[in-house]
């Protein structure tokens, strides 16, 4: 039946006007978007100290400091329309589910336990809980938390902040978890250390976003399902040269999407598709406070001229199928 709000508040009118009534309805069912999935979402506190607003492409220029000065801040507000930064909880909340819904979005989600729990229970389709190797986690425990359904992926990886590679053995036992329960792993390499090595991470090397560093992994786990996040940026080359060596190596866009110069992040996304690799990029965002972003980083996407549109829905949500294993019927 029409779900028009005014069809259902004012029945005896709407009889009246029963066709009219009917064919909204059908537009409006028309209209529901495409299904999107986003692997790559951040489920955080909001510390309104910190949740600063946001010029996408802020990377247009880092034009760097001297010793002694005060570390640049690549962050900035300068442009037409800031992204607004959530100031709470129940702000980001509310409006990424919203979002979610009117465009309907289902996102990969990790961080904090009580946020993601939280966002479960307020959309359970639309979110799929994704859990890192915490500090001090004992495989075990690591196994057990996998095991009980809450959790269906195992990300973000990021030993690249600790100076640490991938192939590190201090995490091998869990990447053979996740192997012998065929989770899916993602894996951050590459961008997200601009300046950081003088900010908030001094042990951060570029070096170790060095997709090469995970062929020691897969060897040692033939089955283990690797997604690389932010798509090793920005080495593309050795990004080409894992993929066409494991066919189990995906990459997802998130995080230089919105952070770098746009005429770059065409070059680097057309380079992977022209390489023959547009089945294997999954969409992602790396959301962390700002809901607009997730428009912003669907309009890049929608707006790679050098894509058909038969590839932006691989990007946008076939890869994600296939590489996950799920039903699309799930997200019609
Ligand atoms: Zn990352």
């Amino acid at each position: 039946m029409p779900s028009f709000p005014y069809c259902r508040r004012f029945p005896l009118l709407s009889a009246l006007f029963l066709v009219s009534c009917f064919s909204f309805a059908q537009a409006q069912e028309k209209k529901k978007a495409k299904p999107i999935i986003d692997v790559h979402v951040h489920a955080m506190k909001v510390n309104p100290n910190f949740a600063s607003d946001m010029c996408p492409w802020f990377l247009s220029s880092m034009p760097g400091s001297i010793p002694g000065a005060d570390a640049p801040s690549f962050i900035n507000t300068d442009c037409a329309h800031p992204l607004k930064a959530a100031k709470s909880d129940e702000e980001f909340q509310q409006k990424l589910m919203e979002t979610a819904e009117r465009l309907n979005i289902t996102f990969v989600a990790s961080g904090d336990a009580e946020i993601l729990h939280r966002w479960k229970k307020a959309a359970p389709d639309r979110v799929i809980p994704s859990i890192g190797v915490a500090s001090g986690m004992s495989v075990q425990a690591f196994e057990d938390s996998l095991s009980n359904g809450f959790y269906q992926v195992m990300g973000e990886i990021a030993p690249q902040y600790q100076g640490m590679s991938p192939a590190d053995m201090s995490l091998d036992e869990y990447f053979g978890v996740a192997e012998k329960l065929g989770i899916p792993v993602g894996i951050h390499m590459g961008t997200g250390g601009n300046g950081m090595a003088n900010l908030t991470s001094p042990k951060y090397r570029a070096s170790m976003g060095n997709p090469f560093l995970l062929e020691d992994v897969l060897a040692r786990h033939p089955k283990l399902k690797i997604w690389v996040m932010h798509a090793g940026y920005p080495m593309i080359d050795e990004m080409i040269a894992l993929m066409g060596a494991n066919a189990y190596v995906y990459v997802d866009l998130a995080g230089f999407i919105w952070s770098y110069p746009l005429e770059e992040i065409h070059m680097y996304l057309r380079r992977l598709v022209q390489a023959g690799f547009g089945k294997r990029i999954l969409y992602g965002t790396d959301l962390m406070m700002w809901p607009e972003l997730l428009e912003t980083s669907i309009g890049v996407i929608e707006n790679a001229n050098y894509l058909s549109e038969d590839q932006k829905r691989d990007i946008f949500f076939n890869n994600a199928i296939r590489f996950f294993n799920w039903d699309a019927k799930n997200f019609e």
